[in-house]
């Protein structure tokens, strides 16, 4: 039957092309798995966490728009929060230690099609953790982030990824007055490290849950 809803329409689509990107991110080293909701792709990603792990996370919005982060917290983990610090010195010191978790919480800001992920960063520790230090990666990425190809997948990060999300910390950027992307120098500027990372070594520490619904920016 026909799909009429616009999201039935949307998700149908998605549950499509999902399979074909997560065989491409296969090919590349990294597990791949695919849930249609953000609640089963929460309750996959606690599956992939032994319990007493000691667990970190980036800025991501799409770990927390599904619960994730908050059934961490409250789970049975060793939680390396800098948001529960209290100092600068102390916030710094936890980012610090989130690069030899045992599990690093994150989501990309573009994905082409063919498996290719995209991030950027503004002081870097999360492209930083995703690169190396932690043993597991654990992302979670909603398909409306898969572009057709690298350099639609670029364009999605740096010119919707990026100023959305300075929009959504609200620093003194170009972006943030005028909803546009400016190649700023800017002293906040959260675009300093634009990361490409093509293929999973050594294979399946990075996991990659795809949700065939939106999420995230
Ligand atoms: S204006 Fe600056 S902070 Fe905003 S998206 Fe462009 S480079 Fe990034």
């Amino acid at each position: 039957m026909k799909p009429t809803n616009k999201n039935e329409i949307i998700f149908r689509r998605n549950k499509t092309l999902s399979e074909k990107v997560a065989a491409a991110l296969r090919s590349r080293g990294f597990d791949a798995y695919i849930c249609d909701t953000g609640d089963e792709a929460a309750s996959l990603a606690l599956s992939l966490i032994p319990e007493g792990s000691s667990v970190s996370w980036g800025g991501s919005y799409s770990i927390q728009e599904i619960g994730l982060v908050d059934k961490i917290r409250s789970g049975n983990y060793r939680v390396l929060d800098r948001d529960a610090t209290a100092t600068p010195e102390e916030r710094r010191e936890m980012m610090i230690k989130a690069l030899t978790a045992d599990v690093f919480l994150t989501s990309f800001n573009a994905v082409s099609e063919d498996g290719v992920l995209y991030n950027i960063d503004g002081i870097g520790n999360r492209i930083a953790a995703i690169i190396y230090g932690p043993s597991m990666i654990v992302a979670v990425v909603g398909m409306n982030k898969v572009c057709p190809t690298k350099e639609d997948a670029y364009s999605r990060a740096r010119g919707y990824a990026a100023p959305v999300n300075a929009a959504r910390f609200g620093g003194k950027t170009p972006c943030v007055a005028t909803g546009s992307c400016a190649d700023c120098k800017s002293p906040e500027c959260i675009c300093s490290h634009i990361v490409e990372t093509r293929m999973c070594r050594p294979a399946g520490r990075i996991k990659i849950i795809l949700v065939n619904e939106e999420l995230g920016f």
